[in-house]
């Protein structure tokens, strides 16, 4: 059994047939999915969602490119929202300097807020970090022993094991299996099983051979068998840990 900890299901790209590519899921194997907000909108798709199926779960919160309008009532309905069942995490946030639309220092502000409820409320954050090491960690050490993961990660094995130390987990998707994967193999080699999670991060990043097209949760076996190659076992076996290590870190079960 396998555990898509990071999709994007009320995506727009998966508008036509939302309904039978959920249902179909299960027949490869992957019994849970869990769906990450891009904004307050998406959060509530994402609770519509976890309301629907029984076996997809829910982060919500708002991502670093639409932190501009983010606002106090938002971090109040965030807290309200992981009152329902199957809401487990906050996220995705963090920041993203790559791309320069909205200004680093709002980014941090609403990255801080909701690190600051995620710890308080003693919730699970879904981290994204991109170009932005150092401020990330900045921030979420300010609240030692917040459960955080980095997700899609593509860092250095130096920057994992930084993480690791941190009590964080380190999430993988469909980049590992690209030719041209440089760091990913080496953290996955060096890193504890224990602290990995996989992802598709649909619709975006589907994994080889499907590379460029639309991606799902029922590619997540495609990551698993990659991973499984880099650790001398089964997909299987990848699926097994990685879904027991994703209970743990989304305290389900
Ligand atoms: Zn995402």
């Amino acid at each position: 059994m396998f555990f898509d900890t990071h999709a994007h299901l009320d995506d727009t790209a998966f508008d036509a047939d939302r309904a039978s590519l959920i249902e179909s899921f299960k027949d490869t194997g992957v019994t849970r999915v869990l769906n990450a907000s891009s904004n307050m909108a998406s959060s509530h798709a994402t609770v519509a969602l976890s309301e629907k199926y029984d076996f997809i779960y829910g982060a919500v919160g708002v991502h670093p490119d639409s932190a501009e309008r983010f606002s106090e009532e938002d971090l109040e309905e965030i807290e309200k929202l992981l009152t329902l069942p199957r809401i487990v995490a906050i996220g995705e946030c963090g920041l993203d300097y790559y791309y320069d639309d909205v200004p680093p220092e709002i980014q941090r502000e609403v990255f801080d807020k909701q690190a600051a409820l995620a710890y308080e409320l003693g919730r699970p954050i879904i981290v994204h970090d991109r170009d932005a090491h150092r401020d990330c960690l900045e921030i979420l050490k300010k609240f030692p022993g917040i459960a955080a993961v980095y997700h899609c990660f593509s860092g250095s094995v130096e920057y994992a094991r930084e993480l690791v130390k941190l009590g964080f987990y380190v999430s993988f998707g469909g980049a590992v299996t690209f030719k041209n994967a440089r760091c990913a193999p080496e953290v996955l080699k060096d890193i504890p099983h224990e602290r990995v999670l996989l992802e598709t991060d649909c619709p975006y990043m589907a994994p080889v051979p499907h590379r460029g097209k639309r991606n799902h949760p029922g590619f997540i076996p495609l990551i698993a068998e990659k991973i499984g190659e880099l650790w001398g076992m089964s997909a299987e076996e990848v699926g097994r840990i990685t879904t027991k290590n994703a209970n743990t870190f989304f305290c389900i079960d």
